[in-house]
């Protein structure tokens, strides 16, 4: 296994490269169907990483991949809706998951990302992963044109491994990425993030629902008020580069923070973690080709988004699933190139569908998520699942089918076939042809009085409420009930 010039080298079915979200899903997958993986993370878990909130459907793939209950153990932060604030126009409102359709999961988390890969990872170690930690890739391995391997330095030596398939999961270092020079950088999103950890903070002083993320949006940017521990908040403040490079981080963070009076309210006397607000730079970018000869890209180390609407993680850990489905498709029989093809395919449908909400939210409704709610075509239930992580979604899903109609707001200039598949929920969404039977859109959508103290408790009994598409009752938008949020 070591090189010192032997030429030994141990060989694998497929080697993952980098231990996140996106590499442990990949590993997972490939171990509990038997082949032999050797994952290599450069990290020693837990690690810091910042990418905290979660969308709805990513609970349903962590059941897909038998983690569940594990992580149910570890007592992450239930979340089971958000809270948008405008603050140009004070309207406050509350996406609640209850409303999403029967069969899916109406509660996700926030996470703290250092507990949380570390489960991940261990998960995949467990099914039968080789997993190294401190394991630092340092070159890509080829046959001819194929990728065929990698060498990195464990324990102070260098080593060889060699697979059919190698699955980069190096998330920004993107080693695959960078060596074949195809990461493109996405000038529309020129945004930076300058965020901080706060401890000691004291949930009552939360004016929202415990455990839903506070989003606060104004003329420059956004935040996000996140809670990652009972006694832990993440705050983060996404802005324009510019805007940045004209001032310092420490400075924008606290002039950000004070434009979102509901997070500045539930920190108030809690303790910064870090010494200065980190920052993210190189914000968004994305590649043309996700696959090639011996080797997927998934997660992070191929494409990232602007995390506005928390899809990284889960984009990462379906695009790794998919990477291993397609290694276990090829070992079966499958043509290697239609394999490639379709794991291309639907990556880019995920990442085009995501990066067109975020467009919408950036262009066309002048950062407003509330307007998005009231104003995109289908109603509620439909902008709801979108949020949710129905980025595979049918053709005629209005929203998508709305956003997908923008020329302007494709990502990938070289043509692609769509993938209209949900991995996650294929039976159990909400369809255009129930549209009819759906009720309006503004029986979903009641602003909350910005002096309101939300309670967490779900009002179930006034008004009538049975399960299913259509079947909400009309007078349950009345009196002080509202199917976006509960208020006081
Ligand atoms: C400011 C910001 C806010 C975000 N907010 C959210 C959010 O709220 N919700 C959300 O879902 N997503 C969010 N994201 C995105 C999310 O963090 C990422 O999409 C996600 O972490 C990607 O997972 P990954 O496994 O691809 O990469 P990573 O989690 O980055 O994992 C890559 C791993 O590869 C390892 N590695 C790197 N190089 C090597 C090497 N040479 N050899 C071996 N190992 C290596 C690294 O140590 C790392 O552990 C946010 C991102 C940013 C920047």
């Amino acid at each position: 296994m070591t090189l010192n010039g032997s030429g030994q080298y141990e060989s694998f079915d497929a080697i993952v490269i980098g231990g996140g979200p996106a590499g442990s899903s990949a590993a997972y997958k490939l171990a509990s169907e038997g082949r032999s993986v050797l994952l290599l993370e450069k990290a020693n878990f837990p690690r810091f990483h910042i990418g905290e909130s979660m969308v709805p459907y990513l609970s349903r793939l962590l059941e897909m991949m038998g983690v569940s209950e594990k992580v149910q153990e570890a007592h992450f932060v239930r979340k089971s809706g958000v809270e948008f604030f405008a603050t140009h126009n004070d309207d406050l409102r509350r996406q609640n998951f209850s409303n999403l359709a029967e069969g899916q999961s109406k509660r996700t988390y926030n996470l703290n990302r250092a507990r949380f890969d570390k489960v991940l990872l261990d998960h995949a170690r467990d099914t039968g992963a080789k997993v190294l930690q401190q394991a630092d890739v340092k070159k890509i391995l080829f046959d001819g044109e194929r990728v065929a391997g990698v060498e990195y330095q464990y324990q102070g030596q260098r080593h060889e491994a060699r697979a059919p398939y190698v699955v980069d999961a190096s998330g920004r270092a993107g080693l695959i990425s960078k060596h074949f020079n195809h990461r493109i950088m996405n000038h529309k999103l020129e945004n930076v993030a300058v965020y901080q950890h706060f401890t000691d903070v004291v949930p009552e002083n939360n004016p929202g629902v415990q455990g839903d993320v506070i989003f606060s949006s104004h003329k420059e940017g956004w935040l996000w008020g996140i809670p990652i521990e009972a006694d832990v908040f993440s705050v983060g403040a996404v802005m324009p580069l510019s805007l940045l490079k004209q001032s310092n981080p420490k400075d924008m963070f606290k002039k950000h923070t004070d434009r979102a009076p509901r997070i500045k309210q539930a920190i108030e006397g809690a303790t910064p973690t870090f010494e200065n607000p980190k920052v993210e730079l190189d914000f968004c970018y994305y590649t043309e080709q996700f696959a090639g000869p011996g080797y997927f890209m998934v997660g992070d180390a191929a494409c990232f988004v602007d995390p506005l609407f928390s899809g990284g993680v889960f984009l990462s850990m379906t695009c790794g699933m998919k990477a291993a489905e397609a290694i276990l498709d090829i070992s079966k029989g499958k043509d290697e190139q239609e394999a490639y093809k379709h794991f291309d395919n639907f990556c880019k449908t995920g990442y085009d569908s995501y990066f067109r909400v975020v467009y919408a939210f950036y262009y066309e409704f002048d950062r407003d998520m509330n307007r998005m709610g009231l104003e995109l075509p289908g109603g509620f239930r439909f902008v709801l699942q979108t949020f949710a992580g129905d980025f595979w979604a049918d053709q005629d899903q209005p929203v998508m089918e709305y956003l997908r109609s923008k020329e302007e707001w494709a990502t990938f200039k070289k043509p692609f076939d769509m993938v209209y598949d949900c991995p996650i929920y294929p039976d159990n969404h909400y369809r255009a042809a129930d549209l009819a039977n759906l009720t309006p859109v503004d029986d979903f959508l009641q602003s909350l009085p910005t002096d309101a103290k939300v309670e967490d408790k779900v009002l179930v009994g006034v008004g009538s409420r049975q399960s299913g598409i259509g079947s909400f009752g009309k007078n349950f938008s009345q009196g002080l009930i509202n199917l976006f949020g509960f208020v006081k």
